[in-house]
């Protein structure tokens, strides 16, 4: 049951990350801060569905 997500940068709105996780382990939506190389640093990172 992997689900694969894009995380967003919640700055630019580019999408930097892509990640497979458990929906069943983590459903709730993820918020990680993450280098954004479009930023040139880190900002908060958000999971797009
Ligand atoms: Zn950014």
């Amino acid at each position: 049951m992997r689900v694969e997500f894009v995380l967003r940068c919640t700055e630019c709105n580019h999408e930097n990350y892509r990640y497979a996780k458990n929906k069943k382990t983590h459903p709730d939506r993820m918020e990680v801060k993450k280098f954004c190389k479009n930023c040139g640093k880190q900002t908060m990172h958000k999971e797009k569905k």
